[in-house]
């Protein structure tokens, strides 16, 4: 697909998932926000603007490029077994999720890489603006590995793009501050990670934001143990973000950048 192409369709696709669900977030939100959209959205936009010239400057072909090029020489796993486009493309896609998922664990466990995924987790809020705020150096990390998993693989680039597509808007979808009847979001559960799945994910509680790691499929943190049905202090009652940085002068876009180079204590409680 030609590169202006998937841009313009990434972004406007984004753009209209991310208006639903802010839509959504005002007619049903699941609980009231305890800073509010003014404090927080200039700066989480701000880091995706950030990121994307970063990317864009740094990484031009990104993921979907490295899939045109193992397609183009017949490089990774899936051309030497001559798979299918159909079967290469389902399992190019449960192993793209499994690597985000893995690498979301691994952003946890190891302390240098935590130190810049926190500051997604120090939004002392989450609603469907959370879903942007990525450090730019853990985009970049994640770019990398997706590229070599695509070469290893062989990842057909039909399914890269419907990855990536789909990771955008679930990640909006799922950090949505949005009301849905608990029956629906049993069902959806089933199938997708939802956002009282995922906002467990957000508790200060370290037990709780150690678990639920999945974005698209919840079916890996069920596999692996890290599955938590609900926060112990319910979701109304919940603290969202960390015991650092809820200082508010943290969700300004420099304190952003800056946090994983920080040692801030946490403050007494
Ligand atoms: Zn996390
Ligand atoms: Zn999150």
């Amino acid at each position: 697909m030609n590169p202006t192409i998937e841009v313009v369709f990434r972004l406007g696709l984004a753009l209209a998932v991310f208006a639903a669900m802010a839509a959504w977030e005002a007619f049903a939100p699941r609980r009231p926000l305890s800073v509010g959209r003014w404090s927080r959205w200039p700066s989480n936009f701000g880091i995706v603007v950030v990121d994307a010239l970063l990317v864009r400057l740094l990484m031009p072909t990104a993921v979907l490029g490295a899939a045109v090029y193992a397609a183009g020489h017949g490089l990774g796993l899936f051309h030497q077994l001559n798979l299918r486009l159909s079967v290469a493309f389902l399992l190019g896609f449960l192993i793209l999720d499994l690597v985000i998922y893995a690498q979301h664990v691994m952003f946890h466990r190891l302390p240098w890489l935590w130190r810049l995924h926190r500051m997604h987790h120090a939004d002392l809020d989450i609603d469907v603006s959370t879903g942007l705020r990525f450090h730019p150096f853990e985009i970049l990390i994640s770019l990398a590995i997706k590229i070599a998993v695509v070469m290893a693989f062989g990842i057909p680039p039909v399914a890269v793009f419907v990855f990536e597509v789909v990771l955008n808007a679930t990640s909006l979808f799922n950090h949505s501050n949005v009301r849905m009847p608990q029956a629906v979001d049993r069902v959806a559960r089933l199938l997708l990670v939802t956002p009282d799945m995922h906002r467990v994910h957000h508790s200060i509680d370290s037990a709780e934001h150690n678990s639920n790691f999945g974005f698209n499929l919840p079916w890996w943190d069920r596999l692996f143990g890290t599955y938590r049905r609900e926060p112990a202090a319910g979701h109304d009652r919940m603290t969202i973000g960390l015991p650092v940085f809820r200082d508010r002068k943290e969700l300004r876009l420099d304190r952003l950048l800056t946090q994983p180079f920080r040692d801030d204590e946490p403050r007494a409680p």
